[in-house]
């Protein structure tokens, strides 16, 4: 590395030009992120996002069937389970203002029956896996945590998230070009960047303040359309058991804190109650029996192919 103690100049007055290199570097970073300001088009706060909501729906529809492949394959579009995911996301997004944004919501059940999770990516793609689905009791929970999703990206958390690592990649730069003692260190960074970028939403971790944010968008989607908005409270209890039986549920992981979670949608649901007319929809359990679905074995994915194949 380049900050040797014994060095002698003239590196040593490189030193000084690279530290002003990197410095510009951030500063340009931060000029970036600042003048990167959109206003949302459905709650018109203003945020820090790069990129634009076509962009955002783009780039969910190219990384979805990735995602699909690495969280182990999706249900077939023919099985009454999948229907049954797609007629309720769908009969949400054309009864409440999601309708009237730019992001195409589409929705996608996993065939993975272990594991506990929900996610959704930028511009709309919406994922939920059978092991969530299964634990589900009733159409308005499942509309819970549905139009939770939907509230991720109606308030472009994934993107907003991008853009601050964007701003880290420029630090990242910026370090790399102050320690650097050779020229040329930025080629390929944008392949580099772009990769980082899809990687970061597979990881993508989202903070307190954006899981209330999407769980009161939950609220809203869920009475907008007649569901009743306390089956919110049912869906933390039913992950919450969930925890209690395994390890943490992958949902937590992606989803924390489901107390502090529990407290704050009580709170709002004091301030806005529900009105007389809300339901409870009818029971998934009874569905699904009716169906007969078959439990289907999850497929490995590629990851675990490639350990297979190491070993
Ligand atoms: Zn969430």
């Amino acid at each position: 590395m380049s900050f040797d103690p014994n060095m002698q100049s003239p590196q040593q007055r490189g030193i000084g030009s690279r530290l002003i290199v990197a410095g510009l570097i951030i500063l340009f970073g931060l000029f970036m992120f600042m003048s990167q300001s959109q206003e949302n088009p459905v709650t018109g706060e203003k945020q820090h996002v790069s990129i634009t909501p076509a962009q955002e729906v783009s780039l969910g529809l190219e990384s979805a069937p990735e995602m699909a492949r690495e969280m182990g394959g999706e249900l077939p579009v023919s099985d009454p389970r999948t229907q049954e995911v797609q007629k309720m996301g769908n009969w949400i997004v054309n009864h409440t203002q999601a309708k009237k944004s730019p992001w195409k919501f589409e929705f996608h059940l996993l065939a993975d029956a272990d594991t506990v999770n929900a996610f959704a990516l930028p511009g709309g793609q919406i994922f939920i896996t059978w092991g969530l689905l299964k634990e589900l009791q009733t159409e308005a929970q499942l509309a819970g945590v549905l139009s939770h999703e939907m509230g991720h990206v109606i308030e472009r958390h994934a993107a907003q998230q991008m853009s601050k690592s964007q701003l880290g990649q420029f630090f990242i730069l910026a370090v790399g070009t102050a320690a650097s003692d050779s020229q040329g260190q930025g080629g390929g960074y944008n392949a580099t960047m772009l990769a980082s970028l899809v990687n970061q939403m597979i990881q993508l971790r989202y903070s307190r303040h954006d899981e209330s944010e999407a769980d009161q968008w939950g609220l809203k989607l869920m009475e907008e359309t007649g569901y009743d908005p306390r089956a919110m409270i049912e869906v933390m209890e039913i992950l919450k058991k969930a925890g209690g039986k395994s390890q943490t549920p992958a949902i937590f992981q992606t989803h924390p804190d489901p107390d502090l979670r529990i407290e704050q949608i009580k709170a709002y649901l004091k301030e806005h109650p529900p009105g007389p007319n809300v339901t409870e929809g009818k029971n998934l359990k009874e569905l699904f029996r009716n169906s007969s679905v078959q439990e289907q074995q999850r497929q490995p994915s590629l990851l675990e192919l490639l350990q297979q194949l190491q070993r």
